[in-house]
């Protein structure tokens, strides 16, 4: 027998070698079938039933799990619980039973496959990843409607590393960390649940391998390199030894740099960068803290527009936010508005699909449309400025009309809120995120109308080099060093160190530890990243001075090519961080 490697997507890091233990989750199959009219009624009963029932299961497994688990994974049984009682999915398959005189399971099939074309279609790679949800849901009422046991990981008695199709909230809720080695899965990608929840649990996982399920028995070894999204089965000797080294080798270095947690991210010669997380969800605001981080520099606020029939309400909004600045404090939330596109159904109401949603009507763009929507969230976070150290950015900004048009909105909400008597800090900071090319040129302009600048790398590479970044056929040129990319970003970062403006980034780029020295070298203040990333860039802050980042900077800023950049940043960095740069 000879190994054989999977690719797929990285989800959580870390190296495990273990037996396999391939989870059960073949889809319950069911047939759908015509029912007689009479039968109607019956049907949907028992449909009701099969939902209650799916309820009280997750219900039950909140109040026995409630207690020293992370809020994430209590918000995603949340979600579950929820979708439960959400009327596309419940109201839509009662609907369909009376309309086409389905069976239940019939009905909830075809309902659940009309709920996922939409999301489908959906550019959001976050949002778009809530369909697992919802099919994870589906399933459940499936089974409970055809009475199938689902096969538990809290019946694992032995250590294993978990091959599933796709693992739910539940599963992961009753995984005993001391058992489950790690994670691979054939669906999934880096912003699904299962890979959010890997990563806030510290397992390792790869996800998105398509049909590893079909390739592993339980008790095959696997290697599974969540690194690099790899898993290998049935390992030759000599990548058997060679993954059992750096698998030491990863585990001395992440409790090395665990150490750094509670060290200030300062270079050698006394500079203070702030390091902070990127969040999602209200629940992962600790998340940042623990890894080291100093606030969050990035909390995306679409999740609370998502899985629902109405428009989140002023209170929810302020709710949220409130409940993520007071768990920071003292430290800042930097709390950006809404940013959706035109062809995101997953807003209440659903809007007009777009041939170029990227270029389409996204964010500030559609704020500036819905004012009601985007009032109603200025609201909520004036307002929770009152209970923390809150900051407002703003996405998608392409020139200074639509920045006075949302200062004026802005000014216009709080002269509201304080004719209402209601308390906001006046003085809120207020950023916009440099993530359109036209921004970048314009920066000096912009500086003079904000109180921080946040660059957002993952929209501004695909503008400025025109690559779709969800497309996986150009992803080979999505290139953070490409010169064009770097001339903008010393253009921003000369804009606001001329008008004095906190420069800060909080696109992927600022996460990965290669390019930390230059973007200080360029003058960026403040990076926020994924949680687990703050300790490997805290590592490189804490070991390089401040002059030699500069010269760095110059140096591959000088370079012609994206390919010499990149050359000349990993030369750097094999120099100065050998042992790092062997862990990447
Ligand atoms: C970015 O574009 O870099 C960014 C941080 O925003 P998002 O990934 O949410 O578009
Ligand atoms: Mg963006």
């Amino acid at each position: 027998m000879h190994e054989i490697v999977y690719r797929g997507i990285v989800a959580s890091p870390g190296v495990v070698i273990g037996r396999a233990y391939l989870l059960d989750r073949r889809k319950v199959v069911v047939a759908g079938r015509r029912i007689d009219d009479i039968n109607v009624k019956d049907e949907v009963a028992r449909f009701k039933q099969a939902v209650d029932r799916s309820k009280g299961q997750l219900e039950d497994l909140k109040k026995r799990f409630s207690k020293g688990l992370g809020k994430s994974h209590l918000y995603i049984l949340d979600t579950h619980i929820m979708l439960l009682e959400d009327k596309m999915l419940v109201d839509g398959t009662v609907k369909r039973i009376r309309d086409s005189q389905l069976n239940a399971e019939g009905a909830l099939t075809e309902t659940i496959a009309a709920i996922g074309l939409k999301f489908d279609t959906i550019e959001d790679e976050y949002l778009r990843e809530r369909k697992h949800d919802v099919e994870q849901v589906g399933e459940r009422i499936l089974r409970n409607l055809v009475g199938h046991k689902q096969e538990s990981l809290a019946d694992i008695k032995e250590e294993a590393v978990i091959i599933a199709h796709d693992l739910a909230p539940s599963d992961t809720l009753v995984m005993r960390k001391d058992k489950i080695l790690g994670f691979a899965t054939d669906a999934g990608s880096r912003t699904s649940h299962t890979a959010i929840l890997a990563r806030s649990l510290g397992i390792p996982a790869a996800v998105g391998l398509e049909n590893i399920t079909a390739a592993v028995k339980t008790g095959d070894v696997v290697i599974l390199d969540g690194i690099h999204g790899v898993v290998i089965v049935d390992p030759d000797e000599e990548t058997f030894l060679d993954y059992l080294k750096k698998q030491r080798r990863y585990k001395y270095f992440e409790q090395e740099l665990e150490k750094l947690r509670t060290l200030p991210a300062v270079t050698l010669d006394g500079h203070m960068i702030q390091l902070q997380g990127n969040i999602e969800l209200p629940e992962e605001v600790s998340s940042a803290a623990e890894h080291g981080g100093t606030g969050i520099g990035l909390y995306r606020t679409e999740f609370l527009f998502l899985n629902r029939q109405t428009l989140p309400t002023e209170e929810e909004h302020y709710n949220a936010y409130r409940h993520v600045a007071e768990k920071a404090g003292p430290h800042e939330v930097v709390i950006r508005t809404l940013d959706v596109g035109g062809d995101k159904v997953g807003l209440p109401g659903g809007f007009e699909k777009e041939a170029n949603p990227a270029l389409g009507l996204r964010a500030i763009r559609f704020c500036l449309q819905k004012q009601d929507i985007f009032r109603t969230q200025l609201r909520g976070i004036l307002r929770a400025t009152a209970h923390g150290n809150i900051k407002i950015l703003v996405p998608m900004i392409s020139g200074l009309a639509e920045l006075y048009e949302t200062k004026k909105i802005l000014e216009e909400v709080k002269s509201e809120l304080r004719s209402e008597g209601k308390a906001f800090n006046d003085r809120v900071a207020v950023g916009v995120m440099i993530e359109i090319p036209s921004a970048a040129m314009i920066a000096d302009l912009l500086a003079a109308e904000v109180d921080f600048f946040s660059v957002g790398t993952n929209d501004l590479i695909q503008y400025t080099l025109a690559i779709d970044r969800q497309n996986e056929h150009v992803a080979y040129m999505y290139e953070p060093l490409d010169p064009a990319v770097l001339r903008l970003l010393h253009r921003v970062s000369d804009a606001a160190l001329r008008a004095k403006v906190t420069l800060a980034m909080c696109g992927e780029m600022a996460g990965d530890p290669l390019y930390a020295a230059i973007l200080l070298g360029m003058g960026f203040q403040s990076l926020s990243m994924n949680v687990a990333s703050i300790p490997w860039v805290k590592k490189v802050v804490r070991s390089v001075r401040m002059q030699d980042a500069v010269e760095l900077a110059a140096l591959v800023m000088r370079q012609p090519t994206a390919a010499l950049a990149r050359k000349t940043a990993e030369n750097f960095m094999e120099e100065r961080f050998p042992d790092l740069v062997a862990e990447l």
